[in-house]
């Protein structure tokens, strides 16, 4: 996906990434927010925090907020035995 300059300094300048741990799987504190896909059914944004070292991404967050706190952990996981399995 091609991203104009602007955009990409946005991502990287978010402010509630300050509030935000460094990368859990490379350590790097270089992150950006980025827009993730639309819900399905109801068609809002969504974005997800990115580590620009290691490319991973975070959960995705109904607002840049929510993006910087589930990439922090704080979500409820659906555990593997809560399915029977
Ligand atoms: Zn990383």
């Amino acid at each position: 996906m091609v991203r104009d300059a602007e955009e990409l300094v946005r991502a990287y300048s978010e402010p509630h990434l300050k509030s935000a741990r460094p990368c859990p799987f490379c350590g790097d504190e270089n992150l950006g927010v980025f827009q993730g896909p639309e819900t399905r059914i109801s068609h809002t944004k969504t974005w997800y925090v990115m580590c620009a070292r290691c490319v991973c991404r975070g959960p995705i967050g109904a607002s840049p907020e929510r993006a910087v706190a589930a990439w922090n952990g704080d979500f409820e996981p659906v555990r593997r035995r809560d399915l029977g399995r």
